[in-house]
């Protein structure tokens, strides 16, 4: 029988409210408008995260909690502390530092995939804009006169396999990244200061386009990012219609695979009570066999059900 269980890894209701100040953590993005988005009177139009992407993120900060966990209690980092800039309106916190190595650390959980490839600051240069915008983060600690550190240290941990990796420079070689978020800060509080709703408004002279605009939260209200802006070609009508048909089937078959998924689940626990055997449900003949733990791949290790579904056209038991 299936038990239910608490959900521990429900993402909490999202918080939503305006950004007050420029962020480390995001300052440092490929397109500074992303900032400017989420601290004008525009953050409302912020596009709402889904479930899935949350209960991601969530792993992710079980992920960092752990391994920031571990590099504590081995000596490795120490300390977690807050830094702000006044006069950019910037702030940020650090997970800690590395005293051994003078660097300011702090530590991102990330896909298998992404993990593969952010393996150096070059990598980590080239990689989504989140990652872009990492190597400004942890740059921006290391040099606060408060923390002066001469390194930075980005960990990063493999969310689905628990890898971990250091990518360690010199504070010296992020200094173009430092003044570049130096630079979108002051663009984005003088403008705030004359204009915090205007979508035409000179603000949108921050945009940089580019891969990172599919997963920008305001993408659809983002002029920059408009089929006339890009220079889109338009498909004709009857593809439209097409697409959009293929979108419509697609999130139907999603939610057969799913019906089918739980149906599935229901009928095993039934089986699993009732046992091995031959039986007839309606017009089908269901035949339940046990598998062997011997017949079974050395990596399932225990014995299961197995059960197999055949039509028979008719409602009485089969002698
Ligand atoms: S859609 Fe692209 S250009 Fe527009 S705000 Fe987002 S990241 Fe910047």
């Amino acid at each position: 029988m299936n038990t239910l269980l608490p959900d521990v890894l429900a993402p909490a209701p999202e918080a939503r409210y305006r950004q007050r100040g420029n962020r480390c953590s995001s300052i440092g993005h490929p397109c500074p408008l992303t900032t400017w988005f989420a601290r004008s009177a525009l953050w409302e139009g912020r596009k709402p995260i889904d479930e899935g992407l949350a209960r991601v993120f969530r792993v992710g900060r079980l992920w960092e909690t752990f391994v920031m966990g571990q590099l504590r209690a081995a000596g490795l980092v120490r300390g977690e502390e807050s830094f702000e800039w006044p006069e950019l309106q910037l702030s940020g916190s650090w997970d800690g530092c590395f005293p051994a190595g003078r660097a300011a650390v702090d530590l991102k959980s990330m896909s298998e995939g992404a993990f593969d490839r952010a393996d150096s600051l070059e990598a980590l240069r080239a990689g989504t804009g989140y990652q872009r915008a990492y190597v400004a983060q942890v740059g921006l600690y290391a040099s606060h006169p408060r923390a002066n550190m001469a390194n930075c240290s980005l960990y990063c941990v493999a969310k689905s396999s628990g890898r971990v990796r250091q990518i360690s420079w010199p504070l010296d070689e992020c200094l173009p990244e430092i003044e570049a978020a130096w630079r979108a800060c002051r663009a984005i509080n003088e403008e705030l200061a004359v204009n915090d709703c205007d979508a035409t408004s000179a603000a949108f002279g921050l945009a940089q386009t580019g891969p990172w605009c599919d997963g920008c939260d305001w993408a659809h209200l983002c002029p920059a990012y408009s089929p006339t802006a890009c220079g889109w070609k338009l498909a004709p009508d009857d593809v439209a219609r097409k697409i959009e048909d293929l979108a419509a089937l697609k999130e139907a078959m999603i939610d057969q695979e799913k019906r089918k998924f739980h149906l599935e689940e229901e009928l095993r626990s039934h089986w699993k009570a009732s046992g091995p055997g031959e039986y007839v449900a309606g017009v089908y003949k269901v035949k339940v066999t046990q598998v062997e733990a011997s017949e079974v791949k050395a990596s399932t290790r225990a014995a299961y059900l197995r059960w197999t579904m055949k039509k028979i056209h008719t409602m009485e038991p089969e002698e």
